[in-house]
């Protein structure tokens, strides 16, 4: 039998939990200043969901979805978190209760990709949606709470990448654009790109095939075609970021996955080099029309979703600060463990965190161990002290011992606490 976790699938040990916690403790606060409020949906949905918005002749719908078929009905483990949140916000009919929704989600994705460093088949997600703003002052306003929220983070230096692929008519025209560049060149593309130059060229320009990027490189550009509303909405959202002081680069090359985008698209890639495929950590984009093709009521919507494990890796070496436990409560001998379990649940009663050491093994073992877990004092409850009504308080920072009376320990412990550590 192997007992080993999946591949690609990750355990998040205390330390790694803190990271992983740090992160996400980040966005809920950005968010939720910004009028986000929480969407939990399930892990799994039908996967028909996934195949109408992410779209086929994609590599999640194609190659990475954990997909099975139960009591005959087609589920998928959700690799992402834009279509969960799309279904729930129709079959709720809030567009009926609120003309603007703001969501944000964070939680665990699965696809099944080639595992590396930063690429994994369980990942975690943090990510918001809008619904029911079409404007580009909700795209600007978006993409510079995400900066914000790397700048809370302690990741200033990421580079945002926009771009705007028009409307449905503007990407039409650009498509056969396309199609007449590429074309003369088919059969240098690689396999899938060939295939993709009859469904769906523009996911072409998305390819990570080497043969592919030096045809990408030199083809010509959505931009090249935009013109109208699309072009103001371009422009409006440029003005804005600008206003906003938000760094950003015109990147002409972005176009990203899926069916549904339209007009808005946004990367954000760390400075650093963090991963073999590139450095992206962020990833969104307006997609008007997937509400109501999804037989929702016409609806213009925006959303993001930033990779957990990458924004960690981003962070190097930025360690999040382990909480230390400020009293660790020792109890000498057997009779003295009731009495010391009742004083740590008292303290924590009283929002003190404690850990109280009933393991019956000599003093200066559980002192070990309290300095190893960074104890500021230790309580010695010994059977000495309970017949006196006494515990000894040890401060370990200062290296002084008293003995305090038991009905005067939750405020002796407070006054020490108060203290700055000497
Ligand atoms: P990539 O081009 O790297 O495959 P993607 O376009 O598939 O990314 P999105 O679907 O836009 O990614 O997801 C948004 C973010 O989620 C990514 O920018 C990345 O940070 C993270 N992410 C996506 N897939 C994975 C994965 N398999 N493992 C870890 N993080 C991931
Ligand atoms: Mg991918």
């Amino acid at each position: 039998m192997n007992l080993r976790a999946v591949k690609g699938m990750n355990d998040f040990l205390p330390t790694d939990a803190r990271q992983a916690r740090r992160v996400e403790e980040a966005f809920r606060r950005t968010m939720e200043r910004a009028g986000f409020g929480e969407v939990r949906t399930p892990l799994v949905e039908p996967t028909a969901l996934f195949v109408r918005t992410i779209g086929e002749g994609t590599d999640v719908v194609d190659k990475e979805m954990y997909s099975f078929t139960r009591h005959d009905e087609g589920l998928t483990i959700r690799p992402e978190g834009t279509a969960g949140a799309a279904r729930a916000y129709i079959e709720h009919k809030v567009h009926a209760a609120e003309t603007v929704t703001k969501w944000f989600y964070t939680g665990a994705m699965f696809r099944a990709e080639r595992p590396q460093r930063g690429r994994y088949r369980q990942f975690h997600q943090v990510g918001g949606e809008i619904y029911g703003d079409p404007g580009p002052a909700c795209d600007a306003e978006l993409i510079a709470l995400v900066v914000e929220f790397l700048a809370d983070l302690g990741i200033g230096d990421a580079v945002v990448h926009v771009n705007s692929l028009g409307g449905p008519e503007a990407r039409a025209r650009y498509r056969q654009v396309l199609v007449d560049y590429l074309t003369p060149h088919a059969e240098k593309l690689s396999a899938d790109s060939q295939r993709r130059l009859a469904s769906n060229p523009l996911r072409i320009l998305d390819s990570k095939a080497k043969e592919d990027q030096e045809w990408i490189a030199s083809a010509p550009r959505i931009s090249d075609v935009l013109e109208g509303e699309d072009l103001a909405h371009f422009e409006g959202l440029k003005k804005h970021l600008a206003a906003l002081g938000v760094a950003y680069v015109h990147d002409t090359q972005l176009v990203r996955g899926l069916d549904y985008y339209g007009r808005t698209l946004f990367e954000v890639k760390a400075a650093k080099e963090i991963l073999g495929a590139g450095s992206t950590v962020v990833g969104g984009g307006r997609y008007d029309t997937m509400i109501g093709d999804l037989g929702g009521p016409a609806t213009p919507a925006i959303g993001f979703a930033a990779g957990l494990e990458r924004l960690v890796l981003a962070l190097g070496e930025q360690k999040a600060e382990e909480s230390l436990l400020p009293v660790y409560v020792c109890a000498l001998g057997e009779s003295a463990v009731s009495p010391a379990l009742v004083i740590g649940r008292d303290l924590r009663r009283a929002g003190v965190a404690c850990e109280v050491d009933g393991r019956g093994q000599s003093l200066k073992s559980q002192l070990r161990r309290a300095n190893a877990r960074g104890a500021r004092i230790a309580l010695v409850v010994g059977e000495g002290e309970l017949a006196r009504g006494v515990v000894q308080l040890k401060d370990l920072a200062a290296h002084e011992q008293v003995d305090v009376a038991s009905a005067e320990l939750l405020a002796s412990v407070h006054a020490r606490l108060a203290k700055a550590t000497p």
